[in-house]
């Protein structure tokens, strides 16, 4: 029988504990503070900017979107994203991706005192990820710090596993796959270039898709007689407004152990993360 993963009873079992945590800081004069900046009006960043801010206000704190217009100069916007992050009192901020054209070729990690970087993209986070610093003590990126978040919610193993992850990008797959290694998991990182995809595919324990194509992965890069978890990443949307995983759900659900769905897996995990990056972050100023 597959089991499906999904992550709202991790989210109901976190949560309390980050409440408290939020009460905690509270009583020590300490209101957790995100600040989002959003640049034009792509409907898909509003919903998750919305999201965001309607997590971390349902713990107790503090979250503002601040709106810049599409066509911002990138030297006004460096400005701009200079003097919201220096103000007092804020423990996180972010810059919503993706970003108009004029900006997209900005570092955005590096635009962020790493002490704020919620999203973990930072140089100096991503260097202590990758130093392989397992206390935790920096924001480690938000998307793959779910995804183990879960496999441990699950009882998946990570250590001595065969694991593979198709995609490249700085926000999911290089980050994911040096915090899988820091937890002794094999990892294979997979990429459009990949030859034989399949050949490691079907090697895998754990298999992760975070491509952006729809419906991708199939039964036949599968391997049944390994019991595999499949954890998708993937969030695309119909033009009838239906999202649909890196995953053909359908067609692979009676080949595997265990399956993430979408929506409802790795995506309300990234926000958790957020939110457990914040709180870090708040306490550090204690
Ligand atoms: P990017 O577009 O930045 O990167 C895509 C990666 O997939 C690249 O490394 C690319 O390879 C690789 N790729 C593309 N096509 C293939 C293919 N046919 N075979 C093998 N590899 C391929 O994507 P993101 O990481 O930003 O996002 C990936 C997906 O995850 C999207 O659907 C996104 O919406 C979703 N996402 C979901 C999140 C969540 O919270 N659930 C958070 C972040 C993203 P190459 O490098 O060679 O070009």
């Amino acid at each position: 029988m597959t089991r499906v993963l999904y992550a709202r009873p991790i989210k109901e079992s976190l949560h309390l504990n980050l409440k408290s945590t939020v009460q905690k800081l509270k009583s020590n004069g300490v209101t957790p503070w995100l600040r989002v900046a959003l640049v034009g009006d792509d409907p898909a960043s509003q919903i998750y900017t919305k999201n965001k801010k309607k997590f971390i206000e349902g713990l107790g704190g503090k979250c503002d979107i601040v709106h810049i217009e599409e066509d911002i100069t990138e030297q006004s916007f460096k400005a701009k994203i200079k003097s919201l992050s220096s103000e007092k009192g804020v423990h996180g901020f972010l810059i919503q991706l993706p970003l108009p054209k004029q900006l997209s070729h900005l570092d955005v990690g590096n635009l962020i005192p790493p002490s704020l970087d919620v999203d973990g993209l930072n140089s100096l986070n991503m260097g202590e990820l990758l130093k392989g610093d397992m206390k935790g003590n920096f924001s480690c990126a938000c998307t793959p710090k779910g995804i183990v978040t879960l496999l441990d919610y699950y009882d998946i193993p990570i250590s001595g596993k065969n694991i593979c992850i198709i995609g490249r990008s700085l926000i999911v797959g290089k980050p994911l796959s040096a915090l899988l290694t820091n937890r002794s998991g094999t990892v294979t990182l997979c990429h459009s270039k990949t030859e034989n995809l399949q050949y490691h595919t079907s090697n895998a324990d754990i298999i992760i898709v975070a491509i952006g194509s729809p419906k991708f992965l199939k039964t036949h890069h599968l391997n049944p007689s390994k019991n595999q978890t499949i954890i998708d990443v993937g969030i695309n949307k119909s033009k009838e407004g239906k999202l649909f995983g890196d995953v053909d759900f359908e067609n692979v659900k009676e080949s595997v152990a265990a399956i993430t769905p979408v929506p409802g897996g790795v995506g309300p995990l990234t926000i958790l993360s957020l939110a457990q990056n914040l709180l870090q972050a708040a306490e550090k100023t204690l």
